[in-house]
């Protein structure tokens, strides 16, 4: 019989809506899901009571899924309803964001209406710098930083193409437009490329395809809405992934 059991170790590190512990292996982490949620660089930050329950499973479920299908990621399991267990990586200090449909940032910086399809996804490059507010850089910006190689860069490229051809289709499929989403990536041990972080609400832009709403944190960042709204907005979003 296997015990499966985790020893948590020292906190490794803590960010506005993780906590990354140790384990006994060198190579595995705890990721422990806070009740937070934040939007507009952490600018704006609110205690929800139990978001980090929803985010740990909306995050198994997509990440299960990508396993499934060949993509690989950083997820292991999931341990408790607000933990799971994760290869342990280096993160490399950039964000790509992945975009099917013209919203938020991209509609403000090129002045193009929120809603406009894009006949290909478009890709780009934020680099994680607190102080610098995240900003948007290119393909040599990134290697001039020592981010990544050139190699790597295009590896990731042909990983987040497959990635948004697979979850296009999935939420497609829960009558979810993906609009668009920001995945991170690390390296492990052995110098592998893992998706890791998290796919949610919190790093996805959800539009239902009929009503057209949102079904994310957009919600939060327009300061339109009421904690429960939130919420009930990531039950709705739990509630389809888990109909097949
Ligand atoms: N995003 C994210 N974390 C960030 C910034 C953006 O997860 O720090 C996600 C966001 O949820 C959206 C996509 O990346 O799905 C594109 O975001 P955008 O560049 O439009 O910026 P935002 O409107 O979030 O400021």
């Amino acid at each position: 019989m296997i015990v499966n059991y985790i020893i948590k170790k020292d906190l490794l590190f803590e960010g506005k809506t993780k906590k990354i512990y140790a384990t006994k292996n060198p190579f595995e982490v705890l990721i422990h899901h806070k009740d937070y949620l934040t939007a507009l660089d952490g600018l704006r930050k609110n205690f929800l009571q139990d978001k980090g329950i929803l985010n740990n499973e909306i995050t198994t479920l997509i990440f299960k899924f990508l396993n499934s299908c060949g993509i690989k990621t950083h997820f292991i399991r999931k341990i408790n309803n607000r933990e799971q267990l994760c290869y342990k990586v280096d993160m490399i200090p950039l964000e790509f964001v992945v975009r099917n449909v013209v919203a938020g940032s991209m509609s403000k910086r090129l002045g193009i209406k929120e809603g406009v399809h894009l006949s290909n996804p478009i890709f780009e490059i934020f680099y994680k710098n607190d102080k610098l507010k995240d900003p948007l850089i290119n393909d040599h910006h990134a290697v001039f930083l020592k981010a990544l190689s050139y190699e790597e860069l295009n590896s990731i490229y042909s990983i987040i193409s497959k990635i948004n051809y697979i979850i296009k289709k999935y939420f497609l499929n829960k009558n979810i437009i993906l609009v668009d989403f920001k995945v991170e990536f690390g390296k492990n041990h052995k110098n592998e490329i893992l998706l890791s972080d998290e796919i949610s609400p919190d790093t996805c832009r959800f539009w239902d395809k009929k009503t057209m709403k949102k079904l994310d944190k957009d919600l939060f960042r327009m300061e339109l809405n009421e904690k429960k709204e939130v919420f009930d907005i990531y039950i709705e979003i739990l509630k389809r992934l888990n109909v097949s």
